[in-house]
């Protein structure tokens, strides 16, 4: 420990106890009162909870349905098969999207903002991050996972525009840079042009805030990252897109998904994904998975199954 760090740690434990022994005052709210203001109210496309000191909110946008027959994995009976073993009825895949709202004090970051509405989706964002109580303008961080339509869909407004006016717009670097290459061939160079402005890249695995942290999980796009947050000691794994399907992705994750832009890369992450959060019991956050996309990954008959929070 530097001295500069022992210091900063002596300010902030001295901070701490001045801070217990304001709360402690006869006549205060107890803390219990202010985390209840503080709270995100809940609603049918609001999953609000907490992680350690932090609010969150699953926020529901859409949902995409691919036919089997249309799916990017390949093989419709396979895909068929795999669903009907699954017990989910029906020959579609259904993508839900729910980007994650995370609130500390002033701080209002959004990870990924939907697909304003593409791919039959519903636009739901805007009315979810309303009803969650919050107002575009005061979004502060938006982190996006990968440059896909159904992540940045929800990034301009319908004439355009920034739709969070005042949020920078944090990606890796690498993700950044192919989006500039791609742009033209496209169509997107006048969103890339709308949201350069605010773009502010980090390199794979950054700390982007004293609570989030980049994970690269490589191989969907050229910086795909997933984002750990964390609040004393309990913590959150945001997938992304390493796992689509809580089905498809999980129980097979060798299928090659025509959607991954380095197929061997992203089944070596798949796995690897797998088997950690197996190991480990880590809480997963899907923002494709099954609204609100909170869970559990497990070993089952030498596979893997999502056990989603009940
Ligand atoms: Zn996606």
């Amino acid at each position: 420990m530097t001295p500069s760090i022992k210091l900063a740690s002596a300010a902030l434990t001295l901070a701490a106890l001045l801070g217990a022994a304001a709360c402690s005052q006869p006549g205060e709210a107890p803390a219990e009162s202010e985390a209840a203001a503080d709270a995100i109210p809940a609603s049918t496309d609001v999953h609000p909870f907490t992680l350690g000191a932090l609010q969150l909110a699953a926020l529901r946008d859409g949902t995409i349905s691919l036919p089997v027959d249309q799916s990017p994995w390949g093989d419709p009976a396979v895909v068929a098969a795999v669903l009907a073993e699954a017990g989910e009825e029906g020959d579609a895949v259904h993508l839900s999207v729910q980007p994650l709202l995370v609130r500390q004090g002033d701080r209002v970051v959004l990870i990924d903002t939907g697909a304003g509405g593409q791919m039959g989706t519903q636009n739901g964002l805007p009315g979810a991050l309303s009803a969650a109580g919050v107002e575009a303008a005061e979004v502060t961080d938006i982190l996006i996972s990968h440059a896909h339509g159904d992540h940045i869909g929800g990034l301009l407004n319908a004439e355009g525009a920034l739709a969070f006016p005042n949020a920078l717009i944090r990606m890796s670097a690498p993700e950044w840079r192919a989006m500039q290459a791609g742009a033209e061939a496209q169509g997107l160079a006048g969103f890339v042009a709308a949201i350069t402005p605010q773009v502010q890249t980090f390199e794979p695995g950054a700390a982007i805030t004293p609570f989030l942290t980049a994970v690269p999980l490589d191989g969907h796009t050229p910086g795909h990252s997933g984002f750990a947050i964390t609040s004393g000691d309990e913590r959150l794994l945001y997938i992304g897109d390493a796992l689509h399907s809580a089905v498809i992705s999980v129980r097979r994750p060798e299928l090659v998904n025509a959607w991954d832009n380095d197929s061997d890369t992203a089944i070596a992450t798949r796995r690897s994904l797998l088997e950690r959060g197996a190991g480990e019991g880590q809480r997963y956050y899907g923002v494709h998975f099954p609204y609100p996309g909170l869970g559990r990954i497990e070993q089952r008959d030498g596979g893997f199954v999502w056990t989603p929070e009940p």
